[in-house]
């Protein structure tokens, strides 16, 4: 099945052209909000993406999904399809068929397994358009694509996926999580001198030995380079590394029975080795779907960070924060994992671009991976909010951002020499929280759940909960699963019941209503919530509020940290996503308007100039082009028109 169209351009260019090939890269920054996108842009920190605009498509913000979790609303912009047709309603799914599990069993969402519609790259693989997706959800386990695709179709498929049960974290070892010792039966001369330290790491099964020592060529005096080695006996440092040089070359280890690779980053290193700060970087397992990808084996396919210094960061580890008194060289640190993670994935996406692609799927986590640790400072809408901190900690937020229009002028400036069109949206916005509403323990207290000894949820004498999916919905426990209690003739009663007592939770200081509003599933409409894997009622809250689903304690509300959150409805103006488009069938300035992510979709379908499937529910941004009008971009047209004219496949 070919269902390539013969585009304007190619009647343009005359009948001996057979097809323009055109060709798309669809880039998505995860958790860059329309709200703050568009301030940066306005203060001119995003030259690249200015550009685009300039020369391209805006829109007024795009309206995502409900709830506003990654996995979901990445399901929408690379399916066409809301979580209630696609089977990916949140980041955590309820386990399907339902009669066989119940209200606590969950899955993956950012996996494949429950997908039911065909993502965008299924489509373009099927009409025979060499695709590559990298990192994308719902790309993994590849089971999905085979079962989707003829072997011949499969073969125009190349996918590139860092995001496997084989992950593990990266992490900081300082002088209170290694023990130093005297070096005894070394190989490596370097272990020699009296004053080299040894010490021992693991990276999930695979055990290293780390040296630190004085490089005799280095000005140093005292130690300076850290070493690695499997074992006492090797001969040659398998990678060293030295503070202030950047991250080490890639190392391979064992990740749950698979190969990954994680690097280095000396932090700080003592002289006397008294102190000391190593950043080991997150090894992912890279899964590459297609033995026949060009250049699989190069090394920076193989090696994967999959997030910056999250974790490390937030506790303190990578030095004080800014929140904590700190002055700025945590952050620094923080924004150079995530330097580090984004030269990883440009550097497979430019694999890809040096391919005769005609789809290209990115995307990167650093914005969000910023965001959530950094945005609640800025968000003035919180309660404690500290002008002061917000200055500092801004201009790391802006770097994160400034990695993502960095990788997007590598990706123009393959567009550029391709004459392909480039894509960029978001999957929903940020806002700032500082508290946590139990959701079951709000539900305990109002008698509709209760908890086993152990405190998990006793299904037996539970008639609403929220489920641990991470998506704030609230589910009755209806007879439809195991476990289920409430005949259906009683779910409207309970649902009441849940409004009553959640909707009449209050702030502790301001008094004010907590929840804002109730939806419940709908199959039509912006916001369209809720599935055969979710809960029955979504709720959204005042600002500073974020859901959760544990458990313990007796606390309704609780006071936390301001970080950067995600889950409300998409409309909220802080939850908007971004989307803009660039290339030969886009005008320059063009507005969309205000969109939503089921357009992305068919926008790149009838950029791709393929038919699209009429069950679709969004529609192309591309404007029409008129033949009285010529083609639709003057600054393209020549180059365009010189591209058609020239075979391509
Ligand atoms: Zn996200």
């Amino acid at each position: 099945m070919f269902l390539r169209i013969p585009s304007v351009l190619a009647l343009l260019a005359g009948s001996v052209i057979a097809s323009a090939a055109p060709r798309v890269i669809l880039v998505s920054w995860d958790g860059a909000g329309y709200e703050l996108t568009s301030r940066l842009l306005a203060e001119g920190r995003l030259p690249n993406l200015q550009r685009m605009l300039r020369e391209g498509a805006w829109s007024d913000g795009m309206v995502s999904s409900f709830p506003t979790k990654t996995a979901a609303a990445h399901a929408v912009l690379f399916t066409g399809h809301y979580g209630h047709r696609s089977g990916i309603t949140a980041n955590a799914l309820l386990l399907l068929p339902a009669s066989e599990h119940d209200r606590l069993e969950t899955e993956n969402g950012y996996f494949s397994n429950a997908l039911r519609v065909d993502p965008v790259w299924i489509i373009a693989a099927r009409n025979g358009l060499d695709t590559y997706a990298m990192h994308a959800t719902q790309a993994y386990p590849f089971e999905d694509a085979r079962a989707r695709l003829s072997p011949s179709e499969l073969e125009h498929l190349f996918i590139v996926h860092g995001y496997t049960e084989a992950q593990s974290r990266g992490e900081s070892f300082d002088e209170s999580s290694l023990h130093l010792e005297v070096p005894a039966g070394w190989a490596v001369p370097e272990a020699w001198g009296g004053e080299a330290r040894a010490f021992r790491f693991a990276v999930a099964e695979t055990p290293f030995l780390g040296l630190f020592f004085d490089d005799p060529l280095d000005p140093v005096q005292g130690l300076d380079t850290l070493g690695i080695v499997r074992e006492t006996r090797a001969t040659v440092f398998e990678a060293r590394v030295k503070p202030g040089l950047g991250f080490s070359t890639s190392i391979q280890a064992t990740v749950k029975g698979k190969s990954a690779w994680f690097s280095l980053r000396m932090l700080d290193l003592a002289p006397d080795g008294q102190h000391f700060l190593l950043y080991r970087s997150g090894a992912a397992e890279m899964a590459i779907l297609n033995s026949e990808m060009p250049d699989a084996d190069l090394p920076v396919m193989q090696a994967y960070a999959g997030n910056g210094a999250t974790r490390p960061y937030a506790r303190g580890r990578l030095g004080p924060r800014l929140a904590d008194g700190g002055d700025g060289l945590a952050e620094m640190r923080f924004l150079e994992t995530l330097a580090h993670l984004q030269s990883q994935i440009i550097a497979q996406a430019k694999v890809a671009l040096e391919e005769d692609y005609d789809l290209v799927v990115l995307y990167s986590p650093v914005t969000d991976d910023v965001n959530h640790e950094l945005f609640g400072y800025l968000d003035e809408a919180l309660a404690g909010h500290d002008e002061t901190l917000a200055a500092k900690v801004s201009p790391f937020v802006v770097q994160g951002f400034e990695l993502q229009d960095t990788f997007l002028g590598v990706l123009m400036d393959a567009a550029e020499r391709d004459d392909a069109h480039v894509v960029v949206v978001s999957d929903h916005g940020m806002a700032g929280t500082d508290r946590l509403l139990h959701l079951n323990v709000a539900l305990a207290e109002a008698g509709l759940l209760t908890l086993h000894g152990d405190g998990s949820i006793d299904l037996s004498t539970t008639r609403a909960l929220a489920p641990p999916l991470a998506d704030g919905s609230i589910a009755v426990n209806l007879t439809g699963r195991p476990g289920g209690i409430v005949p259906p003739a009683e779910k409207t009663g309970v649902l009441q019941e849940v409004r009553r007592a959640l909707g009449a939770l209050r702030d502790p200081d301001t008094g004010e209503l907590i929840i804002t509003a109730f939806f419940e599933p709908a199959t039509s409409g912006l916001l369209q919530p809720g599935g055969a894997s979710t809960g029955d009622l979504f709720l959204d809250y005042l600002p500073g509020y974020y859901p959760s689903t544990q458990t313990r304690g007796n606390l309704v509300v609780e006071m936390t940290e301001p970080r950067g959150n995600h889950i409300f409805v998409p409309t909220r103006r802080n939850m908007l996503a971004i989307a803009a488009a660039w290339g030969p069938r886009i005008p320059p300035g063009t507005n969309f308007g205000k969109i939503r992510s089921i357009d992305i979709v068919p926008t790149v379908l009838d950029l791709l100039e393929l038919e699209r499937p009429a069950d679709l529910p969004g529609r192309s941004l591309v404007p029409p082009a008129t033949l009285l009008s010529g083609t639709p971009s003057a600054s393209f047209s020549t180059k365009h028109l010189g591209a058609a004219s020239r075979m391509v496949k």
